[in-house]
């Protein structure tokens, strides 16, 4: 019989692969204790299999850092002080950045770009794991070290049409930053700031909590909230997309607040409810129960700020102190109402916000699983 809390591959293959909840992070191969050696590899759906399986030492390693396995939670909960349901944090209030031509290309604010820039200009970090469009719907994951390379990777612009060719396999907002780091740690690049979905932050602050090289290159974490990514590729097939009457060359960004929302190069904004468009969602998004980006030094969102502003929720002593310099500074500045009791206001329906959706997908979370499971039995 296993014995209790020892873990292998053929674990991480029955509770995750075959379950339907494998994101394809790629974490468990980047990080296998035999990755030299050969034990596991991506096959050709992006799925984590067995190259060789006399080659596994029966570590767990790959069990442990999958972010859908949750045997170090108590742990992890523990040093970053999380308590139920949102998690620790010490401010939430909407902010931007004071910069224009950030503020012409991010997604919401700029707050994540203007933060970075400012930690790369002060010598906190001396890079960034970023994600860089590379067309429309298509990104991948950079080290940015400059600020230029960081306004770059910000928001949804794009300086190239996308060709319909890279509509191919593997069109997902999803992008493998886990992975990457992996990869970054043989370049030896000292101190990353990283920014991440909330299954992201989690595999890294697990790697972290567990000392393994290369996790504490990662200095600080920005966390996105994240609702589910898609597999861009099934998008402009669907026939709820075709009743907005939308080409892929009509889309000049692409964001998600309370609902999907794409705009047009016209400038007009449709919304998406996000019940509509859980049909191209990952199949591991769906059965995710994570939104606000609890271990997060700083997480970051659009829900519940108003248009050109960024929600921030201040989480760890290292994430104030980086946002107090910046906001010192003059670099990222917060949104202030005309009365003070109407801040006060703000930050209570940002709070309740942020709680509701988190409860939607722990329930939607469940919902899912429990469909996964039925589905493998029968
Ligand atoms: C896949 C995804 C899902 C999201 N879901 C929600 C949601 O449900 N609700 C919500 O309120 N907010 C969501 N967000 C966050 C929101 O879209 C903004 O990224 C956030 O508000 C920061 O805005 P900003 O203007 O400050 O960032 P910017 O200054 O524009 O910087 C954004 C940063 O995020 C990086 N980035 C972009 N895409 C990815 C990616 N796929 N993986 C990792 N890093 C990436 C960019 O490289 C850049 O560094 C999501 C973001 C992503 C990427
Ligand atoms: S060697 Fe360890 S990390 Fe690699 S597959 Fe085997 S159990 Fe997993
Ligand atoms: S989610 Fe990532 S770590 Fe977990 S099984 Fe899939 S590829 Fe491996
Ligand atoms: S919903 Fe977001 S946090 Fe959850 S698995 Fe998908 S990308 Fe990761």
């Amino acid at each position: 019989m296993k014995p209790e809390n020892i873990w292998s591959f053929d674990d991480l293959r029955e509770e995750v692969i075959l379950a339907d909840l494998c994101g394809k992070c790629g974490g468990c191969v980047s990080f296998c204790s035999a990755n030299r050696i050969g034990a596991l590899m991506m096959d050709d759906s992006g799925y984590p299999v067995y190259k060789d399986k006399d080659s596994c030492l029966q570590c767990g390693m790959c069990y442990m850092v999958c972010p859908q396995t949750h045997p170090m939670k108590e742990e992890v909960d523990e040093k970053y002080n999380w308590k139920e349901p949102i998690g620790n944090f010490m401010d939430v209030f909407s902010a931007r950045s004071t910069d224009l031509d950030i503020r012409k290309v991010a997604t919401d604010g700029g707050v994540v770009t203007a933060l970075l820039a400012h930690m790369l200009d002060r010598g906190h970090i001396d890079g960034a794991v970023v994600s860089l469009g590379k067309s429309l719907l298509k990104r991948e994951a950079k080290v940015a070290t400059t600020r230029e390379e960081l306004i770059d990777a910000a928001g949804t612009h794009f300086s190239e049409v996308p060709h319909l060719e890279e509509m191919g396999e593997g069109y997902s907002t999803f992008v493998p930053i886990v992975k990457y780091i992996q990869q970054l740690g043989g370049v030896k690049t000292v101190r990353v700031a990283v920014v991440g979905t909330p299954c992201q932050i989690g595999a890294i602050r697990k790697m972290q909590t567990l000392n393994i090289v290369p996790a504490d290159i990662v200095t600080f974490a920005v966390g996105l909230f994240c609702m589910q990514c898609f597999e861009m590729e099934h998008l402009m097939d669907k026939p709820f997309i075709r009743q907005y009457g939308i080409t892929v060359d009509d889309i000049a960004r692409v964001n998600i607040k309370e609902d999907f929302m794409l705009t047009m190069k016209s400038g007009v904004t449709v919304h998406i409810p996000l019940k509509e468009i859980e049909e191209i969602a990952r199949p591991a998004c769906l059965a995710c129960e994570l939104f606000s980006n609890d271990y997060a030094d700083i997480s970051v969102g659009g829900l519940g700020s108003p248009d050109g502003y960024t929600t921030v929720m201040v989480r760890t002593v290292k994430g104030k102190e980086m946002m107090a310099d910046a906001l010192y500074r003059g670099v990222i500045e917060r949104k202030v109402r005309k009365y003070p009791e109407d801040n006060e206001i703000e930050k209570k329906r940002t709070i309740s916000l942020v709680k509701e959706f988190t409860g939607l997908k722990k329930s939607r979370g469940l919902k899912y699983r429990k469909q996964f499971r039925n589905k493998k039995i029968t």
